[in-house]
């Protein structure tokens, strides 16, 4: 197997963010002058994780186009980590977000569109009641709060490596700290955690009858992709229920499997289900469905001011809704997956042969158009496994390399996601990188 020299990668990354830094002078201004201003230059912690001395900054997105301030232009196969996954101001979206902000924004009244939407939400991922809210952050703080109240538990079951949000319960943190925030109180008082696809343990979590919910993505995503092991869905809803525990589902980023996320795909059955980021275009809006079991559960003896724990005043605004109607209407359709996951198997087996041609010891895998390649000659079946693998050098390098090259991977790992406006053309000038990119490190 082909090793690759460390000494050489070094001069390599070197070599690229001096280019990094000589390419973008504008970008590099705003930065200096945004630190007076802005914790640690930018409006968003997260932005600041992205490869390079300091990010880009970008005056304009369309579809898979974005343009920086040094007027240089990128293909976006990062899109947003999902929230921009059917392209940059969507047409249908742009057009009902016009038409909406002139006829009133927020009002706490409901419009006639969350009607059409709730409709939409029922039929396509077949539970009967929803919320609409404005993250996932929110939706799954909802979520977890109806599973308390209506278990009586105070508990929450996450799997090592996950990521839903900033919620409290979920910044599961004890052990390692690549990703996530070191916690200042005691989460053993909130939140168990476990290595997913480990029955025994799943077993061993629930048994004593204390937790309110699992939270869970149906794969995980954000240590990279992980897939569940044959059956192992079926267990844990058979436990969930033998337990008394509730099933979130969290699709905020296994959207990326089909129309109805991975739970329409492989027939799961969430008690409650949660959906944000590309659900309106990119525009902030999230969702919650239960089910009428819940539902039944969570309204017997509610007291009149349940709804004061379950939203936000502009939860539900005309304009998210507006914008959340015209996506599921128009742009997060069967049609556009069917153009999205042929493109995506294009990526990764473009990806897969040039990782074999060149004896690397490293993985690509696909989740319906959701692509990733790993330093790694096996995909990991845990947080634990995958987080252990981490090459957090040639993950750096490889993601200088494309922005020098005009090509916007997703930061924190190496993956991809193709939206409808994605064409062949761009899959290939990206293996066609990738293909020059490791030959550099390779020698
Ligand atoms: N759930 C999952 C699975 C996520 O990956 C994320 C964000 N990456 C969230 C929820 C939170 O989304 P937001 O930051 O938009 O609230």
């Amino acid at each position: 197997m082909t090793k690759i020299d460390q000494s050489r990668l070094k001069m390599l990354t070197e070599r690229e963010e001096s280019s990094y830094s000589k390419e973008h002078p504008k970008s590099r201004a705003v930065f200096e002058r945004a630190k007076a201003s802005l914790l640690k230059g930018v409006p968003m912690a997260w932005m600041h994780r992205w490869a390079g001395p300091f990010p880009i900054f970008i005056r304009e997105a369309k579809g898979v186009q974005v343009t920086d301030v040094d007027g240089h232009r990128y293909l976006d196969l990062c899109l947003g980590d999902t929230g921009a996954l059917f392209g940059h101001s969507p047409a249908a979206t742009v057009e009902a977000i016009t038409r909406q902000v002139r006829r009133g924004i927020t009002s706490m009244l409901p419009t006639e569109d969350s009607v059409w939407v709730g409709e939409n939400l029922a039929r396509r991922f077949g539970l009967p009641y929803w919320q609409i809210y404005m993250t996932a952050t929110d939706a799954n703080k909802f979520a977890i709060r109806v599973a308390r109240h209506i278990t009586k538990r105070k508990l929450i079951l996450v799997f090592d490596g996950c990521y839903h949000g900033s919620v409290d319960e979920t910044l599961v943190n004890y052990r390692r700290d690549r990703l996530f925030i070191p916690q200042m109180f005691d989460l053993s008082l909130t939140t168990r955690v476990i290595q997913f696809n480990d029955i025994e343990a799943l077993e061993a979590a629930l048994a004593p009858g204390d937790i309110a919910c699992v939270l869970c993505e149906p794969a995980m995503t954000n240590v990279g992709i992980i897939f569940p092991i044959p059956g192992y869905h079926d267990v844990l809803r058979e436990m969930t229920r033998r337990f008394g525990t509730l099933l979130i589902i969290d699709e905020t980023h296994t959207i990326c499997g089909g129309p109805s996320g991975l739970s329409g795909a492989w027939n799961l059955e969430p008690d409650i289900f949660v959906l944000g980021k590309p659900i309106a275009g990119g525009f902030p809006a999230a969702v919650m469905g239960l089910s009428q079991q819940v539902v039944d559960r969570f309204l017997v003896g509610l007291p009149r001011e349940w709804d004061m724990g379950l939203g936000g005043t502009l939860s539900g605004n005309a304009l998210a809704v507006a914008a959340l109607r015209a996506t599921l209407e128009n742009v997060m359709t069967e049609a556009a997956f069917n153009h999205m996951i042929p493109l995506a198997e294009r990526l990764s087996d473009g990806i897969d042969e040039i990782i074999k041609a060149a004896g690397l010891p490293w993985y690509v895998l696909r989740l319906g158009c959701r692509v990733e390649y790993r330093f790694h000659p096996t995909p990991p079946r845990n947080g634990a496994e995958a987080i252990a693998a981490y090459e957090t050098e040639v993950d750096k390098f490889i993601h200088l390399y494309f922005v020098n090259r005009g090509i916007l991977i997703t930061p924190l790992h190496t993956m991809m996601l193709i939206s409808p406006e994605t064409t062949a053309e761009d899959v290939d000038r990206h293996n066609w990188v990738f293909r020059e990119c490791v030959g550099e490190m390779v020698g």
